[in-house]
């Protein structure tokens, strides 16, 4: 801890004195280059000269570096009103008698001698003169000119890193300053756990939270102490800010929220005094919860891959974060959430008893989740009457909570596109499969063939999957190109927190059933299934090497949870095993691949009847393969398994 205090005196230093640099460079470089340009001269153009020329009014003309002519009036026409504005007093209330009075751009600088000459010719008497001026300080800014530039940008992209609505121009000051958004009484934004749909698990624990904020004493009396942190860990999108929120709003308490990224910056110690400004507001409005996204961007294991060096600002930032949460005394009644979604990557120093201690797990949503999901989304929305929820959940296998959000936005903005007067049902299924595919590429060119190829390729997948136990039921097929891709099988995946060897084969097969298909129908196989196969070689890949699920390789991990190894560049085995890893990866693949082949064979006919049916409508769902196949006899048999499990 002790090696804190050094670092924290450096970041003023730093930061603001190259601002400082930066901003007294340019303030001189605006008042010395005002000189040149500052004198009281009046612009003409070169007909007015000659007017005054012709008259006899000038005095004296010189030329600097042969472009600029300065003009000096004699006396008698400085009097005339003619001149008047050319002869202005300057602000310190002194005429201009010297001159030069004007000056103005010679143009042609032979041209303007020959107008020179006939003047003399006429007998019009005034001084010429020639001068070089060399423009010191221009030639000394242009050598600069490079580092000037490079400040520049790097000033800019510092601004915008820091950026992020705010302040302005006041931010340059205030990068030490934390830049996490308050969200208080002031503010109306008011969440509570009914904006929060399914969590119940992660609910409850936080309900512990809300208690502890609103009613202290109860917990302190008995001699408890009061949590400092909990670590909510989820994928993004699945409420984890929505979550803190209302805790905060349930606990009627100011919040403020701010991402781990916000800490980081390029200066030395910026990230330790932003969190030490941050404790430090959080304190004064206590009590109070900080919400910290992205605790990752921080929270990193220290000491790990420290070969570019350029982690010491990061753990001097977390350094201070710990600081802060053990610095907090019982009745700080602060509380820091964070959120992340790659708790194994994080110190183990954050997990300790007084700082993170509790983790809640944030999953993806059930079908059941997902209704109420959709339910809180769909409130300001306008709904056709029959809109049933219960299908649109069973549509959304994946989604989390953020994409169901996304869907409801999108559904209602494609019906206003077509002028509808509620948003149905084939809306929201075109905003899922905008928000899974992307775009509809209406008009990307596919000739008969390809199409062909893709109906086969998408009809296999959905058959295999259909006729093995193990592989995840089907939802819908599609052979509409978006985005990336040409046509799509959906599945609902299981949510099992344990895999068996039988489910990975199942699954490799079924994603192998594309290409099968191919082979089978063509005799010809495409380019079309390198997402298949990088799928399953990857699955392979784990099942040797990570699971230790082969026979030949045995019970034994390659895989490091603490990452301290890196085994991109050297591997842990020998070259020996590297050659039986490989040989049963493609082993493992080669099997499943001449299973799915062997499997659509069989169901030939069928293939090509759901093939065709899917040329015919481009999207078809579970029903239709239904109809086609006859129902999944898995499907009955693992209802009644489980629930025998169960008991
Ligand atoms: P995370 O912090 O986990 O990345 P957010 O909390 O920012 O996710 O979620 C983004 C948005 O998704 C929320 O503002 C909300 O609209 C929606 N959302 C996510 N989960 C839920 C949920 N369980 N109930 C209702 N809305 C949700
Ligand atoms: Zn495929």
């Amino acid at each position: 801890m002790n090696k804190n205090k050094n670092t924290m005196k450096t970041p003023k230093f730093n930061t603001y004195w190259i601002y400082a640099m930066i901003v007294l460079f340019f303030a001189s470089t605006y008042f010395i280059g005002g000189n040149e340009t500052s004198n009281s001269s009046k612009k003409i153009n070169i007909s007015s000269f000659e007017r005054f020329l012709n008259k006899g009014e000038i005095k004296g003309v010189t030329v600097i570096n042969k472009n600029i002519a300065q003009v000096t009036l004699n006396r008698d026409a400085l009097n005339s009103p003619d001149h008047k504005s050319a002869n202005s007093t300057n602000f310190l209330g002194q005429k201009n008698l010297n001159g030069p009075h004007y000056v103005f751009e010679i143009g042609n600088l032979e041209l303007f001698q020959n107008k020179l000459e006939e003047a003399e010719k006429k007998g019009i008497q005034f001084n010429y003169d020639f001068k070089t001026v060399e423009n010191k300080f221009l030639d000394y800014v242009l050598g600069f000119l490079p580092l000037i530039i490079l400040i520049g940008l790097w000033f800019f992209f510092m601004r915008r890193m820091s950026g992020g609505g705010g302040g302005g121009g006041s931010q340059i000051f205030s990068i030490g300053k934390s830049k996490a958004k308050l969200f208080d009484e002031k503010s109306d934004v008011k969440t509570t756990f009914k904006d929060v749909a399914g969590l119940e698990g992660a609910k409850e624990e936080v309900q512990e939270i809300v208690d502890f904020l609103k009613n202290p004493t109860k917990y302190t009396k008995l001699g408890g102490k009061i949590p400092k942190g909990a670590l909510l860990i989820g994928l993004p999108g699945t409420g984890k800010t929505l979550l803190a929120k209302a805790v905060a709003g349930e606990a009627k308490v100011p919040f403020f929220s701010l991402s781990g990224s916000d800490f980081v910056e390029m200066f030395v110690g910026v990230g330790a005094s932003r969190v030490r400004d941050l404790f430090k507001q959080a304190k004064e409005k206590s009590p109070s919860i900080i919400f910290i996204d992205e605790i990752d961007a921080i929270g990193r294991a220290r000491g790990k891959s420290n070969m570019t060096g350029g982690n010491d600002e990061r753990e001097n930032t977390l350094n201070q974060l710990l600081t802060e949460m053990d610095g907090f005394g019982t009745n700080t009644n602060v509380i820091v959430v964070a959120a992340t979604n790659r708790a194994d990557v994080l110190d183990k120093a954050l997990m300790r008893a007084g700082r993170f201690d509790r983790q809640i797990y944030v999953d993806l949503p059930d079908v059941r989740e997902r209704k109420e999901i959709f339910n809180v989304h769909l409130k300001p929305i306008k709904i056709s009457k029959n809109l049933d929820t219960d299908f649109l959940a069973k549509q959304t296998p994946g989604f989390s909570g953020a994409d169901i959000a996304n869907v409801c936005n999108e559904a209602a903005l494609i019906a206003a596109r077509k002028l509808k007067k509620s948003v149905n049902k084939q809306d929201f299924l075109d905003a899922v499969d905008r928000i899974v595919g992307g775009l509809e590429k209406k008009n990307k060119i596919i000739t008969e063939t390809e199409k062909k190829t893709i109906a086969f390729h998408e009809a296999g997948h959905a058959t295999v999957s259909w006729m093995l136990e193990h592989a995840a039921p089907l939802v819908k097929v599609t052979i509409v190109p978006r985005g990336q891709s040409l046509g799509a099988a959906w599945y609902l995946p299981e949510e099992r927190q344990i895999v068996k060897t039988e489910q990975i084969l199942d699954e490799m097969c079924a994603a192998l059933g594309g290409r099968a298909a191919e082979k089978v129908m063509f005799n010809n196989i495409s380019t079309g299934a390198l997402s298949d196969l990088e799928k399953v070689t990857k699955q392979a890949r784990s099942m040797v090497t990570v699971y230790g699920l082969n026979d030949k390789i045995g019970n034994l991990t390659y895989y490091d949870s603490t990452g301290q190894n890196d085994y991109s560049f050297t591997k842990p085995y020998s070259d020996v095993t590297a050659e039986v890893i490989d040989k049963e990866i493609s082993n493992i693949i080669e099997t499943q691949y001449q299973r799915a082949i062997k499997l659509l064979k069989k169901h030939k006919s069928k293939l090509i009847e759901l093939a065709n049916f899917l040329l015919e409508k481009e999207v078809i769902f579970k029903e239709d393969l239904v109809r086609i196949y006859g129902e999944r006899p898995f499907d009955i048999k693992t209802a009644i398994k489980e629930s025998k499990s169960l008991k």
